[in-house]
């Protein structure tokens, strides 16, 4: 029995770490104190994880090199605040003065950007799963932009998280990727959790988001579906590039990272 407990413990501090990097440092301290002082886990981890998450790891962090994303800004904010409870919200100070400056730019035109995985708040080299390359703060992943059925811009979007919602359902990319045995190259279709199937997907507004992202940031590269990048007519943008097959999907988000 207690053999079945620990390995327990042990599974939920795994599967905290890798999606989170601190929830499963956060539950050895909630178990240390639960036999101590006799806290009940259930009490002491929910309230040490947000002391961690809202106070003590955006402190902390800078001293390490990474700072937290805005999470209330309303030009600049998460599209869902699973992203800023997993701690998956932190990037280097260049990258979020660049987003900054481009949030400024783009609110005059009605734009807020909505980012979604950044990176885990320390080292270099831990990944943020599923992402293969989001390990060293410097790489965010932002939302299209979407109109409404009435053709009217809006900055709500299709899916809950922001991902697996594709722009078009015919990818030559992803045809030609799978065939290559590149499997998990839309996998994140099952990440497409349908809150607003309505929206369409707004080429004029994402282009404008894209040009400003690259204007703003110094050093840039920029995924998106080379069939896009052409749909979107942004041929001219030698830092929009094809990201590889060993990659995912991109054409339901956009994803910016600096040198
Ligand atoms: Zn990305």
């Amino acid at each position: 029995m207690k053999l079945l407990k620990l390995v327990g413990h042990l599974l939920i501090i795994i599967l905290l770490t890798v999606l989170t990097q601190i929830g499963g440092l956060i539950w050895i301290i909630a178990l240390v104190l639960s036999y101590r002082l006799q806290w009940k886990i259930r009490y002491s981890f929910p309230t040490i994880y947000l002391l961690f998450n809202l106070g003590l790891i955006p402190l902390v962090a800078p001293y390490f090199g990474r700072v937290q994303l805005p999470i209330f800004n309303t030009m600049l904010k998460p599209q869902n605040y699973f992203y800023t409870l997993t701690f998956r919200n932190y990037v280097t100070p260049e990258l979020k003065r660049s987003l900054n400056d481009a949030a400024k730019d783009l609110a005059s035109l009605g734009i807020q950007i909505k980012y979604l995985d950044a990176n885990f708040p320390f080292t270099d080299g831990f990944p943020l799963l599923p992402h293969l390359s989001h390990n060293d703060g410097k790489k965010v992943d932002i939302a299209f932009q979407y109109k409404a059925t009435d053709g009217k811009p809006t900055n709500k979007k299709p899916s809950l998280l922001g991902y697996g919602h594709y722009t078009h359902l015919r990818n030559p990319t992803n045809n030609y990727c799978k065939s290559k045995g590149f499997w998990q190259y839309d996998i994140t279709k099952y990440l497409n959790l349908k809150t607003r199937e309505h929206l369409v997907f707004d080429k004029k507004q994402t282009k404008t988001l894209i040009q400003g992202l690259l204007h703003n940031t110094s050093n840039a590269k920029l995924f998106i579906e080379p069939h896009l990048k052409k749909e979107l007519g942004l041929q001219n943008y030698a830092q929009i590039r094809f990201h590889g097959c060993q990659a995912v999907r991109h054409d339901d988000h956009i994803h910016l990272e600096i040198k």
